[in-house]
C-alpha cells in the first residue's frame, strides 16, 4: 500500500501547526496553514524560517507553504488529502473547526486531531460517520522537527486503511517513530510521563522533609535513571506549571475510576501557589528556577526554596545512582522507589488499556520524552524478580505484565530480539 498523501492542510499555526506544517514542506508537501488571522498564520510561517531555529530544514522549501485564515480561505481544504487540527487544547474550539472541516473536506480526504490527551470519542461526538470512518488522533512531540514519536490513534470507526496509510506516510515520509495507542486520556507517552512529573512533586515534599534538597531530585531524575538532564522541576519549567495544571484537570475528568494517579492530579499546595501568582516557569522568566543577571553581567542560577518560599542560589550537589538506585533503602532511593519505581508499576499494569504490547510503551517513551529506556528495559534492567520482590516488601499488588512474566517462567521481557506479549509469549520486534 502506498499513504498517497501529498497535500496536507495544517489547521492552527501555533508551536505545533507551524511544526507539522514545516515537516510536511520539508518533504515537497503542498501545505495550506490556516490561523484565526492572517497576522497568527504569517507569524507561523516566519517561524519556520526563522534565523536562530528555523523549522524547515531546507529553508528554500517555505514555497511549499500557503497561508489563510479560517474565515475566508477554509473551502480550500477540498483540495487537500491529509487535514490535521493543531488549534489550542479546548474542546469546544475543536469541534467547532472539526464541523467546518467535515462540511469543506473532499471524500476520502484523512483528517486528524494533534491533541495532547483530549479522547477522539470526545472531539467527534455525534458527528457524521463520513468523519468518523476517517479520523484519528496524529499526536506529535514539541520541538516536532526533532522529537520521533507520533502517536496514531484510531477512533471506534476509523477506518483501518486510513491508519495503515497514515503510518505509510508518517514512517516513510516524514521520519517518525509511529506508536499505535488507544483512545484513552493522554493516549501512552504523556498518561505515563505525566503520572512521572504529577508524582514526583507530590512525593518532592516527602523527600524534602528526609533531607534531600530540590537540586538533588532533580540529580536524581535525570541521568542516573535515563531521563534527560532537566530533571524534574527543570523539565516543569520548560513544560510550564500552566500546562501540567491543565493536564491534571484533564486526568481529573478522564481517568478511569481507582487509577493510580487519581490522587495525584491536583498540584500539591506550593506549586499550586506558584501557578495562582503566575509563576509559571522559564515563559514567565521562572519557576522552580530562574537566571538572574549580576551587575556585573555574570548570570546566577537561582532555586525557588519550596520549603522557605524564597529565591536562593542554586547549589550544585553531585549526586551519584543509577537503575539499581530505584530499589535502595536510603533517602534517595527512598524517593526514586515512590516516583520512577511508580511510574514503572503504572505502565506495567496499563497493558492492554493504553497499548497492546511493551514495544509501543517503551517506544512513547524513549521517542516522546527522551528516556534512554522505556520502562520495560529499565525493568530488565533492574531485575523484574527484583523489582517484584520489593513490590511485595511494600505490599504492592503485583503489576500485571509482571504477573504474566513471572506466569511464562521467564525473567527478561525482551530477549534475543524478542518482546513478551500480553500472552505471556515471546515475539519478535
Ligand atoms: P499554540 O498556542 O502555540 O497554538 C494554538 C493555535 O490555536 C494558535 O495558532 C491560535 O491562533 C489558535 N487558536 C486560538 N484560539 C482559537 C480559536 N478560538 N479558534 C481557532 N483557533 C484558535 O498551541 P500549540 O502548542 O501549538 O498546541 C496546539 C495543539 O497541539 C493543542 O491541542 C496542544 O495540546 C497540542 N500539543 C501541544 C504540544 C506542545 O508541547 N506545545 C505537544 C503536543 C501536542
Amino acid at each position: 500500500m502506498s499513504s498517497n498523501i501529498n497535500t496536507i492542510a495544517v489547521l492552527g499555526a501555533g508551536t505545533m501547526g507551524a511544526g507539522i506544517a514545516a515537516l510536511a514542506a520539508d518533504k515537497d508537501c503542498k501545505v495550506l496553514l490556516l490561523d484565526i488571522s492572517l497576522e497568527a498564520a504569517q507569524k507561523g510561517k516566519d517561524s519556520m524560517i526563522s534565523e536562530r531555529t528555523p523549522m524547515l530544514k531546507d529553508i528554500s522549501k517555505i514555497k511549499n507553504v500557503e497561508i489563510g485564515t479560517f474565515e475566508n480561505d477554509f473551502p480550500l481544504i477540498k483540495d487537500y488529502d491529509w487535514i490535521c487540527e493543531v488549534v489550542v487544547e479546548k474542546l469546544d474550539i475543536k469541534r467547532q473547526i472539526f464541523e467546518k472541516i467535515e462540511k469543506y473536506r473532499k471524500d476520502g480526504s484523512i483528517v486528524s486531531s494533534n491533541t495532547s490527551g483530549i479522547p477522539l470519542r470526545d472531539i467527534t461526538e455525534n458527528m457524521p460517520i463520513r468523519l468518523l470512518t476517517d479520523v484519528c488522533i496524529t499526536h506529535f512531540f514539541n520541538p516536532v522537527k526533532v522529537m520521533k514519536l507520533c502517536e496514531l490513534i484510531p477512533g471506534e470507526k476509523t477506518n483501518p486503511d486510513i491508519i495503515s496509510k497514515l503510518s505509510i506516510f508518517l514512517e516513510k515520509i516524514m521520519n517518525k517513530g509511529v506508536v499505535n495507542g488507544k483512545d484513552t486520556v493522554n493516549f501512552i507517552g504523556n498518561r505515563i510521563g505525566c503520572y512521572l512529573i504529577l508524582k514526583g512533586l507530590h512525593q518532592g515534599k516527602v523527600a524534602r522533609e528526609e533531607g534531600l534538597v530540590q537540586e538533588e531530585i532533580d540529580n536524581l531524575m535525570s541521568k542516573p535513571i535515563g531521563l534527560p538532564p532537566t530533571g524534574l522541576y527543570g523539565l516543569v519549567d520548560l513544560i510550564g506549571l500552566d500546562v501540567m495544571y491543565s493536564v491534571g484537570k484533564n486526568l481529573e475528568i478522564n481517568l478511569p475510576e481507582n487509577d493510580k494517579g487519581l490522587p495525584y492530579v491536583n498540584l500539591p499546595k506550593v506549586e499550586q501557589e506558584m501557578y495562582d501568582k503566575g509563576q509559571l516557569g522559564r515563559k514567565t522568566g521562572g519557576g522552580f528556577y530562574r537566571i538572574k543577571k549580576l551587575e556585573n553581567g555574570e548570570k546566577k542560577k537561582e532555586v525557588y526554596d519550596l520549603d522557605s518560599l524564597n529565591w536562593r542560589e542554586a547549589t550544585s550537589i553531585s549526586t551519584e545512582g543509577n537503575f539499581n538506585t530505584i530499589l535502595e533503602d536510603t533517602k534517595q532511593g527512598n524517593y526514586l522507589w515512590e516516583v520512577m519505581g511508580s511510574t514503572l508499576a503504572y505502565a506495567a499494569d496499563l497493558i492492554p488499556e493504553i497499548a497492546d504490547d511493551i514495544l509501543n510503551i517503551d517506544r512513547a517513551m524513549r521517542w516522546g520524552f527522551a528516556w534512554s529506556k522505556g520502562p520495560f528495559e529499565i525493568l530488565d534492567e533492574i531485575g523484574p524478580i527484583n523489582f517484584i520482590n520489593k513490590c511485595k516488601e511494600k505490599n504492592i499488588a503485583i503489576p500485571k505484565m509482571l504477573e504474566i512474566l513471572i506466569n511464562s517462567e521467564n525473567n527478561s521481557f525482551y530477549m534475543d530480539g524478542k518482546y513478551l506479549t500480553k500472552e505471556g509469549i515471546y515475539k519478535d520486534i
